[in-house]
């Protein structure tokens, strides 16, 4: 019986990991054995890019597109994501237990509250804190917080990561690098298991902060002879313990090294509902005094929703919804002109240009041809990727400006980008060129019956 490790390294980018694969010896073994760029969801986004590639759906079996979803029935009301509301889905670690194999879950995003499978989870960072049941079976809380010293140096993530002083927040991340393979070494030593998943979030935190200092054509680049190595070393790091990792696992285990999407250097955001206020696609009743959220904006009822006719969400990429009658509270837009409105609101979006004038290499995803599924209708109607993600995106409103650098959440270096990486110690049983086909494999190496 073959067994698996997956080490999901959140965010790590094609470009980088093939530029850089020289220096990570543990890494470039399975790279030299069978490495891919993997298209990501639509969007290239954690949630739901993690839990399409261990249950092989499309993103419009969960309706998720971001780390909150859209309240149906509600303009901006919104609830952020929980496994509640996956739970019906039948991920790998499902199939598994079905199956009486033991997985292992170690920090997969979407995991909280952990599922009840046969094995062991330690749960994300939606946990909301250590007193929580973050670990399945419960019991399994007080060990994994023993591993690292007691319950105050347990790090469920490293916050404010835009904001951090960045020489700190580098070291915090290597810190959390630590930690998270003191918990993983230990699960794989001390439990039984056949599929273990960990994820790592430390390179994600890190490029939103560190990408200007090793990117010399970031247009905020910054010459800095420690950070220059930042991104680097955490790979450097990851991989170092990786190769300890390895010599500790079974013969028989084959070792998976793969991410949800990519990155790439982030010009600026596109403040998308001030294009679509200039291009009279979405009507204030007034202007805000100071830049505001669209839900600041709905509480204080500035938006005259009856000639509304579009509004966006989303901050890496547009998110737009279309006003369509009968299903939003005061829909404008009759189904008979669904699609060409659609296409009248993303042509006027693509047109977008940068701050000097130039054209963007502006990417529109429909929602009929992005998503398949029975929660396809709570997906956004357009997704669009400024400049293909070399732009992000910004739902405020009230700067003035189509351009903006900061959003709610601080500064950004770094926005996602559309290919994933995925590598693996043997060549698997068939191709691997999305992130849907990654569960198929896996059911292939641990020999489950197809659904
Ligand atoms: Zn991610």
């Amino acid at each position: 019986m073959t067994r698996v490790l997956i080490l999901g390294i959140d965010s790590a980018e094609p470009l980088q990991i093939e530029s850089w694969i020289k220096e990570l010896p543990t890494m470039r073994q399975l790279y030299e054995t069978y490495y891919r760029r993997v298209q990501s969801t639509v969007p290239p986004i954690t949630i739901p890019a993690w839990l399409t590639a261990f249950s092989g759906l499309n993103p419009g079996y969960f309706g998720l597109y971001d780390l909150r979803y859209r309240v149906p029935g509600t303009y901006t009301d919104y609830r952020l994501y929980s496994y509640r509301v996956v739970e019906h889905i039948d991920f790998i670690w499902n199939r598994a237990s079905k199956r009486g194999l033991k997985t292992v879950l170690c920090f997969v995003p979407g995991t909280y509250p952990p599922p009840r499978i046969r094995g062991y989870v330690v749960a994300d960072f939606f946990t909301p804190d250590t007193s929580s049941d973050f670990t399945w079976p419960r019991e399994l809380k007080e060990e994994v917080l023993n591993v690292v010293g007691g319950e105050d140096q347990y790090i469920i993530d490293v916050y404010d990561y835009r904001r951090i002083e960045p020489r700190k927040l580098y070291r915090k991340l290597i810190e959390k690098i630590e930690h998270d393979f003191k918990i993983l070494k230990y699960l794989l030593r001390t439990k039984d298991w056949d599929l273990a998943i960990c994820v790592l979030m430390s390179v994600d935190r890190a490029q939103h902060t560190l990408w200007k200092y090793f990117d010399r054509e970031h247009p905020r680049y910054v010459e800095d002879p420690e950070l220059k190595y930042g991104l680097l070393n955490l790979y450097k790091k990851i991989d170092e313990e990786l190769s300890n990792l390895v010599t500790q696992l079974p013969r028989d285990t084959v070792v998976i090294v793969m991410s949800d999407h990519g990155a790439k250097r982030m010009y600026a955001r596109i403040n998308v509902n001030e294009v679509l206020i200039q291009e009279r696609f979405l009507k204030l009743k007034e202007k805000p005094s100071k830049p505001m959220t669209l839900k600041q904006l709905d509480e204080k009822k500035l938006i005259d929703w009856e000639r509304t006719i579009a509004w966006s969400w989303g901050a890496y990429v547009g998110q737009v919804w279309i006003n369509l009658e009968g299903r939003e509270p005061k829909g404008v837009v009759k189904r008979s002109e669904y699609e060409d409105i659609c296409r009248q609101v993303a042509d006027a979006l693509s047109k977008v240009r940068d701050p000097n004038g130039r054209k963007l290499n502006n990417v529109v995803h429909y929602k009929w041809n992005a998503y398949t599924g029975p929660k396809t209708t709570y997906m956004p109607d357009i997704t669009l990727y400024f400049d293909n993600l070399h732009y992000g995106a910004n739902e405020m409103v009230g700067f003035n400006t189509v351009y903006s650098l900061e959003t709610a959440k601080g500064p950004d270096d770094s926005n996602h980008g559309e290919y994933a990486i995925f590598m693996c110690s043997e060549k698997p049983p068939q191709e691997v060129g999305k992130l849907e086909d990654v569960e198929k494999i896996l059911e292939q190496i641990l020999e489950l019956q197809p659904p």
